[in-house]
């Protein structure tokens, strides 16, 4: 593909843009110990958010990364906090679907824990100071197609009626008042969501648990588990260490050490460039009530200012292999102006990716695998939903097992492609059957 240079500015960056505030780095970092109690691979928000809530407990806890802390999605995602609208297929309880009552609960309760996700993330922040630029503006669902469009009344219903989300539907006339561009048929607005700067949160978390007493090591990659329940050997780049329970928190990155597990997920690129400043008139004009924008398709956009409101930030997934931060970029700049026609000026700065990891049942999961405690498989959603999960995990082994949560042990289900194990080969053709489907559904449908 041939790339327009003129898009991008001259100090443009293939790196996340969170990163000029937050680098993922080796504060703190401490030695591997011999022993802990409990070891925790991966130093996203889930294995933070479980070790900060282990070591408030007085648990001994050592949450070790491959990388240096915060290298994986946690500092590199959008940054938008849902209050729970993804339930996953089979209980969404979209058209044409009937649930059972006892579907019905389990899609209740999923739905309940997804809003609590959101003011677990709250608390947090402020228990914790967490200076992360947290806005809670809600969020604006654009609908793709006039069907789409037909469907929320019912889904704003069900979020309002379980959730207190206090969700509205808003007409194609009204929409200028979310957004300055007439791309949707209309959308929905959730009040209660927010956005962050990632980066700085990840920051707030890793420095929150290691005030805690939570033991830091950077650089280790855990290469074996061996053992059961109640003494494991994990084996790292750095020496072994012994440990009654081991957690895995390696979602998008989850690789060979679990290779159950891996066979369950579906990592996924995705992709997001940031706009240099925008003129002030312009950018306070795109999106005047603060919101983030998701929107209806398959291959689905993200967006929303970053904080100072000055620059647009873009996410999506407009290829599914690793072709390059300037050919995404590229693309991506070409989604926006689809929707901003007014930004076709507006230059590049950052681009970058990262590894979300989807299931097979939309849903993410924690639960026990060969002993093992896991919690896995943001669907894409995973700032708050991840940062809740680990907290659960936590919680389980604090309370010596005994859980209650929908999240918990439903059966996080193998892809069902032959002989999968964790590379997903069919990606590109999966990813373009839906791009087709997409367009065809917005030219051909309403
Ligand atoms: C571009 C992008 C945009 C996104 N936008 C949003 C958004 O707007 N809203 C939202 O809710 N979610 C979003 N997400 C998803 C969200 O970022 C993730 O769900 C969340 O950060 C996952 O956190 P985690 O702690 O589970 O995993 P991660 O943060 O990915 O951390 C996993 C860690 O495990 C480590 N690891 C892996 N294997 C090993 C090993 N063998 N030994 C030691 N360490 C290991 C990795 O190095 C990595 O640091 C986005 C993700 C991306 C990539």
């Amino acid at each position: 593909m041939k790339i327009d240079k003129s898009l991008f500015h001259p100090d443009y960056k293939p790196e996340p843009y969170w990163w000029e505030a937050a680098r993922p780095g080796e504060d703190h970092a401490a030695d591997l110990p011999a022993t802990t109690e409990i070891l925790i691979v991966g130093s996203g928000y889930a294995g933070l958010s479980a070790g900060l809530e282990l070591a408030r407990e007085g648990r001994d806890v050592a949450i070790v990364d491959s990388e240096a802390f915060g290298f994986g999605a946690s500092s590199r995602n959008g940054g938008g906090l849902s209050g729970g609208v993804n339930i996953g297929k089979g209980l969404s309880g979209g058209p044409g679907q009937k649930l059972s009552a006892e579907e019905r609960a389990i899609q209740e309760q999923l739905l309940r824990e997804s809003a609590a996700s959101l003011s677990l993330v709250e608390t947090l922040i402020e228990r914790e100071s967490i200076a992360c630029h947290y806005e809670r503006k809600g969020r604006y669902l654009g609908a793709f197609t006039p069907e789409h469009f037909k469907s929320f009344k019912a889904k704003s219903e069900l979020l309002n009626r379980v959730t207190d989300a206090q969700s509205t539907v808003i007409g194609p006339d009204e929409q200028r008042a979310e957004i300055a561009s007439d791309f949707y048929h209309g959308g929905m607005v959730i009040p209660k969501s927010g956005k962050l700067h990632p980066a700085l949160f990840h920051k707030g978390l890793l420095d929150a648990a290691h005030r805690a007493g939570a033991t830091l090591c950077a650089h280790t990659k855990v290469t074996a588990i061996t053992g059961q329940a109640g003494d494991f050997t994990v084996k790292t780049t750095r020496g072994d260490c012994r440990a009654e329970q081991v957690i895995v928190a390696t979602n998008g990155y989850t690789g060979e050490l679990t290779p159950g597990l891996r066979k369950r997920l579906i990592p996924v690129l995705s992709h997001i460039i940031m706009t240099e400043e925008l003129p002030r008139d312009l950018a306070a004009s795109l999106i005047p009530q603060g919101r983030t924008i998701s929107e209806t398709p398959r291959v689905l956009n993200y967006y929303r200012m970053a904080p100072g409101d000055r620059r647009m930030m873009f996410g999506g997934r407009p290829r599914f292999t690793d072709v390059g931060a300037d050919v995404t970029a590229a693309l991506l700049h070409r989604n926006m102006t689809d929707r901003f026609p007014q930004l076709k000026d507006a230059r590049i700065t950052h681009s970058w990716s990262g590894h979300v990891a989807f299931t097979y049942d939309f849903l993410p999961h924690l639960g026990r695998e060969a002993g093992l405690h896991y919690c896995m498989g943001c669907n894409g959603s995973g700032v708050g939903m991840l940062t809740y999960l680990g907290y659960q995990v936590a919680r389980r082994i604090v309370q010596g097992g005994a859980l209650d949560s929908a999240y918990a042990n439903r059966e996080l289900p193998r892809v069902p492609m032959p002989f999968y194990s964790g590379n997903p080969w069919f990606l590109p053709i999966v990813g373009g059957y839906y791009r087709f489907r997409d367009t065809l559904d917005r030219r051909f449908t309403g």
